[in-house]
């Protein structure tokens, strides 16, 4: 951590980092957040006179994943340069105290840094019977964050459970899980989406709120726009594939081997948003469809429920039509499918072109 009469860029210096590599980390989250380059010296400028805010990450019905992915980061990126613009004062699987000594870090923030300190929360929230299915020193996850985020300046949820209770709500969700809005409807909540959210998102929240004063853009489900605002389909790497009507028909085919469209496989992608095709995980290294299998829409509201069966194919693409182009390729009528790919590429290009802002993603 830095020491309070230390810059941040002097604390990364000693650190090893050199500015080259400060400069490339700044570059990368201002592409993250879709902002211009030119906004690459502001966010460099802002990061290097930062502050440290606090920051407490709370854990409740969760496993451990969205706290692994960030843990997981290489670069001097994400982990590293989060770790030190920020005063990391409880996390349950990363701090050195325990017990009662942990209890007293939360509660110091809570009360010495009111209104000013950030919360991560990451898990479900369970309300069933008075909450006591999840409990951390003996009080119960809603107690807690009641107490912590209803204190601080935003909240942010990482992941599916933390936003709307993800796997753990899942029908019939015995505990009665819910996400941290829901449970603390007074909070100030940035939800990242995902299972799990991408910490390269994460990191470009609080990088936005360091530079800017104030949380990105969101969209209806308080998602940051600059991670939700596009259509996956839209950005996907085997879209050409999709529209010249080359598919997968089923695992470990031809057209599996060489890469073409997961979209008879499942793939969600024509329905969801999230910036994984640009992003990805594992510092950029790849993301599901590189990888070989469909999206399952996890960044989506309610993706166990609604996005699911996982394996089987949309009934339609809203907007185009590529359900019947699919089908009519997979009983060769050649013909057809050559004029709908037409008719297709048509509709994709005027779709394209209107499409200002995203639309709200199917339930
Ligand atoms: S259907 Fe899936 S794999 Fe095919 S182009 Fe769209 S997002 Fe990519």
């Amino acid at each position: 951590m830095i020491p309070p009469n230390e810059s941040f860029f002097g604390a990364l210096q000693k650190k090893g980092v050199s500015r080259r590599r400060f400069i490339k980390f700044c570059t990368a989250m201002t592409a993250t957040l879709a902002l211009p380059s030119r906004y690459v010296a502001q966010v460099a400028s802002a990061l290097e006179k930062t502050k440290k805010p606090v920051l407490v990450w709370l854990q409740f019905q969760d496993c451990a994943g969205n706290s692994e992915a960030i843990l997981r980061s290489s670069h001097p990126s994400v982990l590293e340069v989060v770790l030190d613009l920020l005063s990391w004062e409880y996390h349950e699987i990363i701090m050195a105290g325990a017990g009662h000594q942990a209890e007293a870090a939360l509660q110091r923030v809570v009360k010495e840094e009111k209104g000013k300190y950030l919360a991560v929360v990451e898990g479900a929230i369970p309300l069933a019977d008075d909450g006591v299915y999840c409990t951390v020193a003996g009080k119960t996850a809603l107690s807690i964050a009641k107490e912590v985020c209803s204190n601080a300046s935003a909240t942010i949820a990482a992941g599916a459970c933390a936003w709307y209770g993800g796997l753990v709500a899942a029908s019939p969700n015995p505990t009665g899980a819910v996400g941290i809005s829901e449970a603390v409807p007074e909070a100030t909540v940035v939800n990242l989406g995902g299972c799990p959210q991408n910490p390269a998102n994460t990191a470009a929240v609080l990088v936005h709120y360091l530079t800017f004063g104030e949380l990105p853009a969101m969209d209806q489900y308080n998602r940051p726009l600059f991670a939700y605002g596009r259509i996956i389909h839209d950005q996907c790497e085997r879209r050409a594939h999709f529209d010249a009507g080359r598919y997968t028909q089923e695992w470990g085919d031809e057209g599996h081997r060489k890469g073409w469209c997961l979209y008879k496989m499942g793939c969600k992608g024509p329905e969801a948003t999230f910036n994984c095709p640009s992003v990805r995980f594992n510092d950029g290294t790849s993301w599901p469809v590189k990888a070989g299998h469909g999206c399952v829409g996890c960044g989506s509201y309610n993706f166990w429920e609604t996005r699911s069966p996982f394996y089987d194919r949309l009934p339609n693409v809203p907007g185009f039509g590529a359900d019947v182009t699919a089908g009519k390729i997979g009983i060769g009528i050649t013909a057809a499918v050559a004029g709908a790919t037409v008719v297709h590429g048509i509709a994709s290009a005027i779709r394209d072109r209107m499409r200002t802002a995203p639309g709200p993603e199917k339930h």
